[in-house]
């Protein structure tokens, strides 16, 4: 067994990045200024976006994309059971009703069919998760919501260097879309906390500039810099949801490792692949389509209960008896109390998400884990689920 716990993720922070964090705290200049410009700036011509907002989370972002687009009471917005809890809590946020429409159970991801089953007169707008980093099929929930004149958000926090049929996840689409992207510690590239919204809608770009910061009509950076107008105006009740330049510093140097690290993401899912190809017991994730790129954010196997004759929940157990950390993502969303006591979600509305939620967990992944990690997560997991 292993004598140091082996988290499932783990972030990867270069002295560089820690040098100009220090760098940031010794200037006097901590909060939104020249290293946030710089982060939005890169960041956006990475996904190639016009405009990205750098914010303090995923969360804030998903909150400012619904706000900017007027979404609000008497909407319906379309997502996903197999996200995290912050896709859905952000459209009750802004007062409008989710209304879930059901995976593919292969993909894991939203299933346009199902979308257009739950279409009514008040939806307002659709909300894809690429889960695990695997991109939706966009070109359906696109024409969906051309056709009936929807806002398109992404939720896009697995899917960064994730690619549609040659196209960068969070490349602008067009007036009525946003995306969202998380740098939580254990996503793709982290600062810590924090978010960026893309867009190519310059009027939405301005809202969320406004919203993130009191509804002020300029930021810290205008007002205290030595050109700058200490007058401003409120222009909306904003939120306070700007990114600190400390954060902006690890981003900036995140970036420039991002290749490498999605790299070594795909190097250690093959390995995977490999060698636990063979167990009956686990089901493997697929790969994205042809012409995508999966930005593999997770490795999350169904572990088949009928043939393991334990359950998912043992199995995570008996991998931490061997110091080996698995997480889950996710339980499907109808089956949190908040959710089903206030929108009458019941087991059996979701069939597809229930049978993954039930089974679905996450292998350790990330950049760091070394080769020797790997070989040890394997060969506890190949212990638990039976050799081939
Ligand atoms: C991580 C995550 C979020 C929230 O991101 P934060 O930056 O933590 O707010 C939202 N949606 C999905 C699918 C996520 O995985």
């Amino acid at each position: 067994m292993r004598s140091e716990f082996l988290p499932f993720a783990r972030p990867d922070i270069s002295e560089e990045a820690i040098a100009d964090v220090v760098d940031s705290i010794r200037s006097g200049w901590i909060t939104t200024g020249p290293k946030t410009q710089r982060f939005e700036k890169s960041f956006g011509e990475y996904v190639r976006s016009p405009y990205s907002m750098a914010v303090n989370s995923a969360t804030a972002g998903l909150h400012l994309a619904m706000l900017a687009f007027g979404i609000g009471p008497g909407d319906e917005v379309i997502t996903t059971p197999m996200t995290f809890a912050a896709t859905v809590n952000t459209i009750v946020w802004v007062g409008a009703k989710p209304v879930l429409a059901d995976i593919d159970p292969v993909t894991l991801n939203i299933d346009p069919q199902n979308i257009e089953r739950v279409l009514t007169p008040r939806t307002r707008a659709i909300v894809p998760v690429h889960f695990a980093g695997r991109p939706c099929r966009m070109d359906e929930i696109e024409s969906i919501a051309h056709d009936h004149g929807l806002v398109l958000i992404e939720d896009a926090a697995h899917a960064l260097g994730a690619e549609y049929r040659g196209r960068r996840i969070g490349t602008a689409l067009g007036d009525t879309h946003a995306a969202i992207f998380s740098f939580h510690p254990t996503k793709n590239i982290t600062t810590g906390e924090g978010g960026m919204l893309c867009t190519g809608n310059e009027e939405i770009a301005e809202k969320v500039s406004v919203l993130r910061q009191h509804g002020m009509s300029k930021g810290a950076w205008n007002r205290y810099a030595v050109t700058g107008n200490p007058h401003y105006d409120i222009l909306f009740p904003g939120l306070k949801y700007n990114m600190l330049d400390i954060q902006a510093a690890i981003g900036n140097d995140q970036l420039l490792h991002l290749e490498k690290f999605n790299n070594r993401r795909r190097q250690i899912v093959d390995r995977y692949r490999r060698e636990l190809g063979g167990l009956d017991t686990l089901t493997l994730p697929g790969e994205s389509g042809k012409g995508d790129i999966h930005s593999w954010h997770i490795f999350t196997p169904l572990v088949m209960i009928e043939k393991t004759g334990f359950s998912r929940d043992e199995f995570m157990a008996r991998m931490r008896e061997k110091n080996i950390g698995t997480a889950l993502h996710y339980q499907a969303i109808h089956l949190f109390s908040y959710f089903a006591d206030n929108f009458g979600w019941k087991r059996g509305d979701f069939p597809n998400a229930e049978y993954v939620s039930d089974r679905i967990v996450s292998l350790p992944l990330f950049p760091a884990m070394t080769d020797d990690d790997l070989a040890e997560a394997i060969e506890a997991t190949r212990e638990i689920c039976g050799r081939r």
